[in-house]
């Protein structure tokens, strides 16, 4: 029986569900890119977290971090080669915190007490709990 991989620790989800080519593209397929191979390079690349820093944050080991991320910088740079939309979507993973959204507003925030049932901005009632949205992707 396959060993289930653990999950991966995420603080919060991505802002963006992907990126598209601006030119000529492959219409045909797409690049998935895990939401755990996102944030190595979140960590790494934007945050400029060291190996050793960004495994503590996920809650992974340095050599399964290291393979994670340079299955990441594999996928980015072969949907730019090769002019493929990027999706992030899927992988092992959790969030650190509950992350909820506003259909209304757009509005992402992590600090709601869900009997308020009205969005922080906007206040209305149109709360969706991404933590539910993104593992029901998977
Ligand atoms: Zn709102």
């Amino acid at each position: 029986m396959p060993r289930k991989k653990r999950d991966r620790r995420l603080l919060a989800p991505p802002a963006i569900k992907g990126l598209s080519v601006y030119g000529p593209k492959n219409r045909s397929e797409q690049v998935v890119l895990f939401f755990e191979e996102y944030e190595t390079i979140k960590l790494l690349d934007y945050e400029n977290m060291t190996q050793e820093e960004a495994a503590v944050c996920m809650e992974v080991s340095r050599p399964t971090l290291t393979r994670i991320y340079e299955s990441a910088r594999n996928k980015v740079a072969q949907s730019m080669v090769e002019g493929k939309d990027l999706v992030i979507r899927g992988g092992n993973f959790h969030f650190d915190e509950n992350w909820f959204y506003c259909n209304n507003c757009n509005a992402k925030f992590n600090r709601f007490v869900e009997t308020d049932n009205n969005c922080p901005v906007c206040n209305l009632s149109e709360i969706i709990s991404l933590n539910e949205f993104y593992s029901d992707a998977n």
